[in-house]
């Protein structure tokens, strides 16, 4: 091959001071058996970005920058999130690489994939997703939630691929496409596979974070999942509609029932049981329409505000 292409490794970081001495020596560590291998260009690199943390992780980032200048840096003027952070890093380097691949900082997944990856890159595949082949490492609990999740999700009409978090390589034709959306609400692993490019699946297996702990409990993956439908799907409104019309249908035949109670019986008063579950049953109905229609507006809202995503506030870059 004439030309080895530049591999950027973007690590979005946040308070993970025990996981990147861990995890940092490990992606050098691939990155020279890429060249080794004359797979990538010795230039290849990784940008660890931080996304505000509270700990000492950009102080770790400073040092090992000084200590290897294959390792850079930036950081974020606040906490915005996994996907915010990760698309500011893929947007520093979609022009500095020719291809980038993301991956977490605790090496919960396995950094020998990148090989495969990026052979399949070499081979003209411009977007390789990293699949886990199992999940026994997870916890029983957030291994049934998350398949939950999946499924869910695909009912409410959002496509993603089945077991892919962000672990995944994008040529930086598939970066440029990717900076085309502007949306405020990101869920990268929605859009990705809407950019349409050639793709392809490496599998791995998920291993134990080497070090902290994990910044996504229950409660925020339930509403990531929530962002991703309502970011990609107007499939919840279409139910709440659906179900309003079966509830009709069944109102038609409570009033018939109703009526014909009202003109033949002699005990019509005896309706408490029946007039306390339809105040609570309907009233929770309306409850959970007006919350739905309520999270598309939010969503709205946030779109037309056209806020910038994030703001890199260091940069550690020579
Ligand atoms: N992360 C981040 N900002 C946040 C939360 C997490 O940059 O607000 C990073 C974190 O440092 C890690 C990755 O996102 O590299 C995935 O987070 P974590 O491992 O805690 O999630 P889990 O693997 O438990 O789902
Ligand atoms: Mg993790």
């Amino acid at each position: 091959m004439t030309h080895l292409p530049v591999i950027a490794i973007v690590v979005p970081c946040y308070n993970e001071e025990q996981a990147l001495p861990l995890s940092v020596p490990k992606m050098l560590e691939m990155l020279d058996e890429l060249s080794g291998l004359q797979l990538a260009s010795p230039d290849s690199y990784i940008l660890l970005c931080n996304d505000g943390s509270r700990d000492a992780t950009w102080s770790v980032i400073e040092r090992m920058h000084i200590a290897d200048r294959r390792v850079k840096g930036i950081s974020l003027a606040h906490n915005r999130g996994h996907q915010y952070v990760l698309l500011a890093g893929l947007m520093t380097v979609r022009d500095k690489c020719d291809a980038a691949i993301s991956i977490d900082a605790d090496l919960q997944d396995d950094p020998r994939a990148i090989i495969e990856m990026v052979r399949k890159f070499n081979k003209g595949v411009e977007i390789v997703y990293g699949v886990r082949s199992s999940r026994d490492t997870d916890t029983w609990f957030k291994r049934t939630t998350a398949h939950a999740f999946y499924a869910f999700q695909k009912k409410m009409g959002l496509e993603t691929v089945y077991d892919h978090a962000d672990y995944r390589l994008m040529s930086n034709r598939a970066l440029g496409l990717l900076g085309q959306y502007g949306e405020s609400n990101l869920f990268l692993r929605g859009i990705v596979p809407q950019i349409g490019l050639k793709s392809d699946v490496v599998t791995y297996a998920r291993e134990e974070r080497v070090a902290g702990e994990s910044k996504y409990p229950l409660a925020k993956m339930l509403s990531f999942s929530i962002d991703g439908i309502t970011s990609f799907s107007a499939r919840p409104m279409r139910w709440i509609f659906l179900t309003g019309l079966v509830l009709l249908v069944i109102a038609l035949l409570v009033s018939v029932y109703v009526f014909t109670s009202y003109f033949y019986s002699d005990h019509i008063s005896a309706g408490w049981a029946s007039i306390m579950l339809s105040i609570w049953v309907l009233g929770s109905l309306i409850l959970i329409a007006i919350g739905v229609v309520g999270e598309y507006i939010g969503k709205i809202f946030n779109e037309v505000k056209h806020r910038p995503r994030y703001a890199i506030s260091d940069t550690l870059w020579d």
